[in-house]
């Protein structure tokens, strides 16, 4: 490392990097050396509201960095990291997705395994309390429905919906299901743009669990939603919300303390209610605290470089099929 905190810049300050200057600029433990935007006006403009320095050359940044974070839009991401890592032996944390292509993302792992540096990813959702809270259960879901649906917006529209919104919940998926995926059928429709703007995704694991996954960027209201359904518990998440409630049956509901509500079906089964207490944070700030953390310890990120590229892979997967069904 060049110095005992990491020296960190942001490259790309436009919706999302200037919560990312912002943050860094706050995180102790971090040296934020300055900004870089292909734009240099709004560079300008970052640097001076965040009280950091601009760079209107992207080496010159680069080489006073231990590490950056990168978030210009998904197209340029493999070319920053690529010049990053092997020119300037900087650790990356890449905005979702890691790239476009698996090729671009499979270059990308290699080279910081030569050059032993690491690669995060931007996969915030994995930290929503929402799906911290089902930490302490047993979960092995036999289905799982998940549903993201946002307003419209020209932000992220240089990729389709599936690499955009569809991939933090792929991501997630993956996170669940300690299994292979078998099969995929997909669906979806151009309405605004010239890409798919609404996707659905039915995904079979090989180990019997089945998902289906729809994301739509042309919705009135936001919703992200996912619900578990598995032998004995059935769960609902609301990640906008931070939200967990879960019901499992119990043959021993004297475990539970009275504080929690149980009801009995047939005489039978207890059906015991959850809705545990989760913290709210800054989920930003917690990640690059992790990235920052990473780096000094040279610990394992929250997402690298090759769960980014599985759901890369899933995510190309269903995008194909659904462009070769609009033929
Ligand atoms: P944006 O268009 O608001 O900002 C991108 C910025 O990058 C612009 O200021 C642009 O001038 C600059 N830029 C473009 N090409 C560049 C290059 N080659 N070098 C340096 N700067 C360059 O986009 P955004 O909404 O901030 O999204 C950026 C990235 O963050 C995308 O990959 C997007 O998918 C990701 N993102 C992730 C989340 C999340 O939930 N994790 C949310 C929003 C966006």
């Amino acid at each position: 490392m060049k110095t005992k905190k990491p020296n960190i810049g942001v490259i790309g300050v436009g919706h999302l990097g200037q919560y990312h200057t912002k943050h860094y600029k706050s995180i102790t433990q971090a040296n934020l050396v300055g900004v870089y935007d292909a734009d240099h006006a709004r560079g300008n403009e970052i640097a001076k509201t965040h009280n950091t320095k601009f760079f209107n050359n992207l080496s010159t940044l680069l080489k006073e960095c231990d590490g950056v974070s990168i978030v210009t839009p998904t197209e340029s991401h493999f070319d920053v990291a690529k010049m990053a890592i092997k020119d300037f032996n900087c650790h990356v944390f890449i905005e979702k997705p890691i790239t476009t292509t698996l090729n671009e993302a499979d270059e990308l792992i290699e080279l910081a395994k030569i050059k032993n540096k690491i690669i995060q990813v931007g996969h915030i959702e994995r930290l929503n309390p929402a799906l911290q809270g089902l930490k302490p259960y047993n979960i092995n879901p036999k289905f799982i429905e998940i549903q993201r649906l946002a307003p419209y917006t020209t932000r992220g529209t240089d990729v389709p919906v599936v690499l955009d919104l569809m991939i933090h919940d792929i991501d997630i998926l993956l996170s669940l299901v300690k299994s292979e995926v078998e099969t995929i059928h997909a669906t979806g429709v151009s309405i605004l743009t010239e890409s798919v703007d609404i996707a659905n995704a039915r995904i079979r694991f090989k180990n019997g669990t089945v998902s289906n996954i729809t994301s739509s960027r042309i919705a009135k209201d936001k919703v992200r939603k996912i619900k578990i359904f598995q032998e004995n518990l059935y769960s609902t998440l609301d990640l906008l919300l931070e939200q967990t409630e879960i019901y499992s049956i119990t043959k021993d509901p004297k475990k539970y303390s009275k504080a929690i509500k149980t009801e009995v079906f047939n005489n039978k089964k207890h059906i015991i209610y959850e809705k545990p207490t989760l913290k709210k944070r800054d989920l930003l700030n917690v990640e690059l605290k992790n990235f920052i953390e990473v780096i000094k310890n040279n610990e394992q990120p929250v997402v690298d470089g090759i769960e980014a590229r599985n759901a890369l892979k899933v995510a190309i997967q269903i995008h194909d099929m659904i462009i070769k069904d609009l033929k």
